[in-house]
């Protein structure tokens, strides 16, 4: 069932769920997500949306969000776009364009806010980074699709879709990477641009971070509930990632998920004290934190 985001008489939902793909609601080496199933269905019963926050593409997204059954709002590539589904949202919330009016080649009927820096420009800051720094990095733009279907485990198809890059240029180090990456973050710095490592790739960006991309959603649901007083309600937010990419989420979230990988993360507890870690990894500790969550807050509701 698709929830219209502008039926005024329903209640807010409970919660809003923001969540980063690769790792996290998907197997980092399968890309499935068959064991969070228990708690996406019972997000979908309850009226909670699911809102993913990937450094993956529109394109790539689409696809996976159709394959979920989601309509509700998405985030691609490290907050660059966000991308509202218009079976969703038949007007388009404020500030937002037809993301086919923004050159977008997409069937899908999308309104989009533009967040990031254009990935023309993102390219040719790398290409002059590595030449100040003559350090051996290799972005996707230079990659053909039967590469980064091996860097990422993707089939030739997938790769494709991951490659229509809009915000956020992936990149790689040919040979080891160096140890102090500090002057990669003060060239990007100097450009106004930022770096993030995700669970794969190092990510060329603008200041975008998926933090402010939820923000800026977990607001606008807000203001859709005011109080009678006219004041935006506070719908409590569930943010879940695995990588540093994702910490920007973390850090704003009422319910802040580390989802379990191979990394550690010592001291991310002590800047984010409501951090909660899965004791699984992948969609397995994503299922076991939302049914937790909601399920907790329901026998309070009950009490
Ligand atoms: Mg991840």
């Amino acid at each position: 069932m698709v929830q219209s985001f502008f039926s005024r008489d329903s209640s807010p939902p409970s919660h809003l769920v923001f969540t980063d793909l690769d790792g996290t609601l998907l197997d980092h080496q399968t890309y499935k997500w068959k064991e969070a199933l228990p708690a996406l269905d019972l997000c979908r019963e309850n009226g909670v949306p699911v809102i993913l926050v990937s450094s993956k593409t529109r394109a790539e997204m689409d696809v996976l969000r159709r394959e979920l059954h989601l309509s509700s709002p998405f985030v691609s590539e490290n907050g660059g776009g966000v991308f509202f589904p218009r079976e969703t949202f038949r007007d388009a919330p404020s500030g937002a364009l037809p993301a086919k009016a923004l050159g977008r080649n997409t069937s899908e009927e999308l309104w989009e806010w533009s967040l990031g820096i254009s990935y023309s420009h993102l390219i040719r800051a790398l290409h002059d980074i590595r030449k100040v720094l003559d350090w051996p990095i290799r972005g996707f733009s230079e990659m053909d699709v039967s590469e980064i279907a091996r860097l990422t485990g993707l089939d030739e198809t997938s790769a494709r879709l991951a490659a229509m890059r809009e915000y956020d240029e992936p990149f790689i180090f040919d040979g080891e990477t160096p140890k102090d990456l500090k002057p990669l973050h003060d060239e990007s710095a100097a450009r106004g641009l930022t770096v993030v490592s995700g669970g794969r790739f190092y990510h060329l960006l603008g200041n975008n971070h998926k933090g402010n991309a939820m923000m800026r959603i977990a607001s606008l649901y807000n203001r859709q509930y005011p109080s009678t007083e006219g004041h935006p309600s506070h719908i409590p937010t569930i943010a879940l990632g695995d990588s540093p990419n994702d910490f920007s989420m973390l850090l704003r979230a009422d319910f802040p998920i580390l989802i379990r990988s191979k990394r550690d993360f010592p001291g991310l507890e002590k800047e984010i004290p409501k951090l909660r870690i899965t004791r699984s990894k992948g969609p397995k500790g994503w299922n076991k934190a939302i049914l937790n969550i909601l399920r907790k807050s329901k026998e309070k509701a009950d009490a």
